[in-house]
């Protein structure tokens, strides 16, 4: 089942693939521009444009891991298509990105916002005018990515990236871990009242089983933990003093996680 959104000037089209991967197509409305963003697979992605007979135009990563990647080449060979990906994560690739690179799609500026943490190259693609983000590993509904290769401050740094786009801002990101997250969160900012309605939220969609994203940013920042590593009632809970740092916080929290 793939899951249409529509936007101001192009449509997002969401392919479910492996355990818990989603793999995106952006269609323009107007034009035949189309990327694929991290697609684990080629096959479920070229059965699709098939389907719909739309022409792959780019294939746009987030970072260097197998499952945002995988389908990388057979995509870019099938329809002679760009692949555009992190300057600094090891990817082989047409166009490597950084935070000054110029990319639009669909007649919108797409901001490359450089989201080091989860891996050191790790990118987001931002675009600007339909306020639509893909976040790849960074954050998660109610989580955020592993720190695999990166250290708290860099993931703090990148988090506080995303906290400073609008509220209305619309997330999609790479994997379905929404009502796995919401039981860590709930574990340690159990009277959050906005996060109590949000995982009733996830819990309806994942029982007809819909997808949990995109999301709305603005909600995010009143739930996710991993934003809210500043909150007074996250670091008490962490018993660590109201006037500890974020990273010092958002560290604590991180590993918490991890073992849990
Ligand atoms: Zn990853």
């Amino acid at each position: 089942m793939i899951e249409e959104n529509k936007f101001l000037n192009f449509s997002v089209f969401t392919i479910p693939v492996l355990n818990d991967n989603y793999i995106f197509v952006a269609k323009a409305h107007k034009t035949s521009q189309t990327w694929v963003i991290d697609p684990a697979l080629a096959k479920p992605v070229i059965n699709f444009l098939q389907d719909k007979k739309y022409k792959l135009t780019a294939v746009v990563n987030t970072h260097h891991h197998l499952d945002h990647t995988g389908g990388n080449l057979e995509l870019k060979n099938y329809y002679n298509a760009l692949i555009l990906a992190p300057k600094n994560d090891p990817i082989t690739a047409d166009k490597k990105l950084d935070t000054n690179s110029k990319l639009s799609f669909a007649g919108e500026a797409v901001q490359i916002i450089e989201a080091p943490g989860h891996t050191l190259g790790h990118i987001l693609y931002y675009f600007t005018e339909s306020k639509v983000l893909f976040a790849g590993d960074c954050l998660f509904s109610l989580g955020c990515g592993r720190l695999f290769e990166g250290s708290p401050q860099q993931m703090t740094n990148s988090l506080n990236k995303i906290l400073q786009l609008p509220d209305n801002t619309q997330v999609f990101c790479a994997h379905e871990y929404s009502l796995d997250n919401s039981k860590f969160a709930l574990s340690v900012d159990s009277a959050n009242l906005a996060l109590q309605k949000k995982t009733t939220q996830i819990q309806n969609l994942r029982n007809q089983n819909k997808f949990s994203i995109p999301f709305k940013l603005g909600i995010e920042k009143q739930c996710n933990p991993f934003l809210r590593s500043n909150a007074p009632e996250i670091k008490k809970y962490l018993n660590l003093s109201s006037s500890c740092s974020t990273v010092e916080s958002f560290a604590k929290l991180r590993k918490l996680k991890d073992n849990f």
